[in-house]
């Protein structure tokens, strides 16, 4: 069954050429139109059948959702819009679809009802331009980092160690619910388990990363995490894909400089190769946006902050600075914020980011140098004694998008901190050992590769971004 691809036929002049699609119907107007689309591209391939000549119970069967094998001559379109159409000679129907039930009809649909669909919601000109240019990013990460010398390593995603994220695991046992082992304690034994010891689904990659960067040299991974923790918003999945590249002998800059180029080069990447795709989207997000209250449109539209993005330095400001200009702010003086910024050392929170980006800098901000108090056991310790060599990135309408930070490669350091944190050191032992043997400076990140989709489509749920979400009380599909 040879068949050719509706965005090839789109890019090629009419020849009277005979040629043979194959795809699913979006609309069928006048008992004469159908407009089919393969996946291929937003586009659809309008195809002419002339329905004098095709048998009534076929004509019965052109329904939207329907999927056609359609073979005719390429001619000059006759309609305005596009170059091409197919003159149908021969059409079969793959597979029907009964137009009272199918749930996907010519006509908007709102994301809370697609999401409920989501087996189906890829067929719909939003969903399909949204997942090919996903997929476009995931070429161009892989792409990236290759062609700057760095390794793909898949660190595992059922781990036994819970120094990152306690509390927010998601436990793998193969225990009788009902009736686990106890052990003397009156806990379930996980001895007994199918490891002899507890163990959760990836919350991170990055410790493994290391022992690899300390290796080869630069190293990164792609793949999935999970994390447990019960917030429901609009940047967090309960499952998603990350991106944490590990680099020895870097230092916190060069961690930041590459994590600026590595994210402007994917977006060039998807600006150039998913242009229709974007164009589409594009006008989705000024449509969306002219729905909202004045004050809380993008000032931007999607072509132009990804541009934007593109052809600006990130603002580099330590998190000292920013207090300074969160307490200073108009909106803080005023009470406005939910939560106030009197001091140094607190988290910041949402609010707070997205007023540092959104409103003070207007543009991608990286914040630096944070209390140590507020991060992770393994970032490097500044001489001052409070603050660690961490990095965010924010960008606008997603927050964070990167969290990353230069490694503390020295071992009194890092085992006192373990010590301080009250982290079972145990557990870390080769974790310890890649400073036992041959330690030396190195940095990394970890990029949540759907909140970049997010920025790239301008998607304002995280949702609609991944195929088949895992959020609280959901995992259909
Ligand atoms: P946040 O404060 O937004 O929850 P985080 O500080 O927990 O983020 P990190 O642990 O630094 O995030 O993880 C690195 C990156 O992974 C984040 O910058 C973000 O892009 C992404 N990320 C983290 N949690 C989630 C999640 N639940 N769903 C999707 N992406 C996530
Ligand atoms: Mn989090």
């Amino acid at each position: 069954m040879n068949g050719k691809k509706i965005k090839s036929i789109l890019e090629s002049s009419p020849n009277d050429e005979k040629c043979t699609v194959r795809g699913w119907v979006r609309t069928f107007r006048a008992n004469r139109f159908i407009a089919l689309n393969d996946g291929s591209t937003i586009e659809n391939l309008q195809c002419v059948v002339d329905f004098e000549k095709l048998d009534e119970n076929l004509l019965k069967q052109i329904n939207t959702g329907a999927a056609l094998q359609l073979s005719g001559t390429l001619v000059e379109s006759q309609g305005s819009g596009q170059q091409v159409e197919l003159q149908v000679t021969e059409l079969s129907i793959l597979g029907s679809s009964d137009p009272e039930s199918y749930p996907i009809q010519p006509k908007k649909h709102s994301l809370e009802f697609l999401r409920e669909k989501a087996h189906l919601r890829v067929r719909t000109a939003t969903f399909s331009a949204v997942m090919r240019v996903r997929s476009a990013l995931s070429f161009a990460v892989h792409q990236f980092f290759q062609e700057e010398g760095f390794f793909y390593v898949n660190t595992p995603i059922i781990t036994g160690s819970d120094a990152e994220g306690a509390g927010e695991m998601f436990r793998v046992s193969t225990l009788n619910p009902k009736n686990p082992p106890l052990n003397k304690d009156g806990n379930p034994d996980f001895k007994e388990d199918f490891f002899g010891k507890e163990t959760n689904l990836t919350v991170s990659g990055q410790l493994e990363a290391e022992a690899y960067a300390l290796a080869l040299g630069d190293v990164y991974t792609f793949g999935p995490t999970f994390r447990a923790e019960n917030s429901n918003t609009t940047r967090h999945l309960a499952e998603f894909w990350m991106i944490e590249p590990e680099m020895a002998f870097y230092d916190l800059y060069d961690n930041m400089d590459l994590a600026e180029k590595f994210i402007t080069s994917v977006l060039k990447h998807v600006l150039i190769s998913c242009k229709k795709d974007l164009k589409f989207l594009d006008e989705r997000f000024n449509k969306e946006e002219n729905t909202k209250p004045q004050q809380q449109r993008s000032t931007m539209g999607l072509l132009e902050k990804i541009n934007f993005v593109v052809s600006n330095d990130f603002k580099r400001v330590s998190y000292t600075e920013a207090i300074d200009i969160l307490r200073n702010s108009k909106p803080n003086k005023k009470k406005k914020f939910q939560y106030p910024v009197n001091e140094w050392g607190i988290d910041l929170q949402s609010e707070h980011e997205r007023f540092l980006v959104e409103k003070h800098f207007n543009c991608p901000v990286i914040l630096f140098d944070y209390p140590a108090n507020i991060k992770a056991f393994y970032m490097r310790r500044n001489d001052d004694g409070k603050t660690v060599r961490a990095m965010d990135i924010l960008f606008p309408g997603i927050g964070e998008i990167v969290g990353g930070s230069q490694r503390e490669e020295r071992l009194e350091v890092l085992e006192e901190r373990i010590k301080e944190m009250d982290i079972d050191a145990e557990e870390l032992w080769w974790y310890l050992d890649l400073r036992r043997f041959g330690s030396v400076p190195h940095s990394g990140f970890g990029l949540g590769f759907e909140r970049l989709v997010q920025f790239a489509t301008g998607m304002g749920n995280i949702r609609d971004v991944i195929p088949f979400p895992r959020t609280p009380q959901n995992a259909a599909f």
